[in-house]
């Protein structure tokens, strides 16, 4: 059984996620971190405070000492963490649907546990070996105030203040209530930005919108970006570790075109940056272009965090990383997403240019998406070696780190199992839609010509 995915454990609160397994998740952080304290954060969710106090409970039975942060972004937990060297436990749920929550452990670092790591909590888990603490020896819970706060402090001290405020902004912000509501606005606002929000007050319910800032819930951003004349549109998850962008007409942008024009203004020759297999062809070209070195990983952030902390300590900069979803690591801030600090850094760009003209370079490219479901493991098999067949077959240079990735140098595909449900999932990317088009249906012919075989 695993207990936590590439991020955490989630589930629907109170029926997969219930206060006894945090509870338990709790006891087990406390006695895997042999630690003398831990932070509890959480983001605006309904069963937040009530997940909280359950993991505060499981945190002083074992001995610990317990800081309550309220409620917070993820990354503001992150700074905590580090500014602290304290690990913290945040109930959240990220993207997911208001009905679910989560946990995700933040190391006495600020970064995110590894895979590893969290195996180690979830042996302690599953063995319920807790060391449960006599009567007098429990952890004592007390809350601190101001985090967020601090963590607005530290961001503005992070980023070029002054270019920003001279570009005379008008922002218009969507946290989507989420735990960005209670710090972006004042942080936009401290940059010398005019915010306007939409869907801004903290709101478990999250009446105005879904969690997660896909363009079918970011409708209402567009028309306020319009309405307000502002120069850009930004939007949140739930725990405010991504930021999703709108340019001067209300026009939704790509995550992985945004991502392209941040690396494009950050890094130089030499350089390395990490993502993901499904990476887009604008980050291989943005890194082509400069001369930075391009590292692919296995879907999942975790992943990523892993491969900076090796190239970084093999002596090799990654000014930044990450994935189209909006989730950008910039290492030198810290090696942790934030949404905020990814926002401002998307402003010093608009303070010199529109929106639209940073993304330009990055915009067109067509992505074809295609699956394939199985029925059994036979199928399953025979369409992965009819992908392996395929990328042998091909002039193209092969990745098998998360499925079979084939790159052509303009165009790529991605014939990947999904973790989640029996299909097989097919990515395709290029300038040109109709060679993106055939990209994908080869690789789609090959495999069903081989599920029919099987
Ligand atoms: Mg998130």
């Amino acid at each position: 059984m695993n207990v936590f995915g590439s991020s955490g454990t989630r589930g629907v609160a109170n029926e997969e996620l219930t206060p006894e397994f945090v509870l338990r998740i709790a006891k087990s952080v406390g006695t895997a971190w042999r630690a003398e304290r831990v932070a509890i954060a959480r983001d605006t969710r309904r069963t937040g405070r009530m997940l909280a106090d359950a993991a505060a409970s499981g945190l002083a039975s074992v001995g610990v000492d317990v800081e309550r942060l309220g409620v917070l972004p993820t990354p503001g937990a992150q700074f905590y963490a580090e500014r602290e060297g304290v690990g913290v436990m945040v109930i959240t749920a990220s993207h997911n649907p208001p009905q679910y929550n989560g946990v995700k452990l933040v190391g006495d670092d600020g970064v995110e546990l590894t895979v590893a790591d969290l195996r180690e909590i979830e042996s302690t888990l599953l063995a319920e070996a807790f060391d449960t603490a006599p009567w007098h020896a429990t952890g004592r819970v007390r809350e601190i105030e101001g985090v967020r706060e601090t963590y607005v402090d530290e961001l503005l001290s992070s980023v070029d203040r002054e270019t920003i405020a001279e570009g005379g902004l008008t922002v218009a912000l969507d946290p989507g209530h989420g735990a960005g509501s209670l710090t972006s606005p004042a942080f936009l606002r401290e940059l010398g930005c005019r915010v306007v929000t939409v869907n801004g007050q903290p709101d478990g319910h999250f009446p105005g919108r879904d969690p997660e800032p896909i363009p079918e819930n970011l409708e209402d951003l567009g028309r306020l970006v319009r309405a307000s004349g502002a120069d850009v549109g930004i939007a949140h998850d739930g725990d405010a570790d991504r930021a999703i962008f709108f340019d001067e007409t209300g026009t939704y942008l790509e995550g992985d075109a945004t991502f392209a024009a941040l690396a494009a203004a950050e890094l130089e020759a030499g350089d390395t940056t990490v993502s993901a297999v499904n990476v887009s062809q604008r980050l291989v070209d943005v890194a082509t272009d400069v001369g930075a070195n391009l590292e692919l990983t296995p879907i999942g952030s975790t992943n990523i965090i892993t491969r900076i902390e090796e190239l970084e300590a093999n002596g090799r900069r990654v000014p930044i990383a990450g994935e189209g979803n909006g989730g950008i690591f910039f290492p030198g801030y810290r090696l942790a997403r934030d949404g905020a600090y990814t926002a401002a850094r998307f402003l010093e760009l608009v303070a010199e240019r529109r929106a639209s003209e940073i993304v330009a370079p990055f915009d067109g490219y067509a992505n074809v998406r295609r699956n394939i479901h199985y029925e059994s493991t036979a199928e399953r098999d025979a369409m992965l070696d009819a992908a392996a067949n395929q990328a042998q077959a091909a002039d193209a240079e092969l990745n098998t780190r998360d499925g079979y990735r084939l790159d052509y140098g303009d165009a790529w595909v991605l014939a990947r199992p999904s973790g989640t449900e029996p299909l097989v999932r097919i990515y395709a990317e290029a300038r040109e839609e109709t060679r993106a088009e055939t990209l994908a249906a080869d690789m789609h012919a090959a495999l069903a010509d081989a599920k029919a075989a099987a």
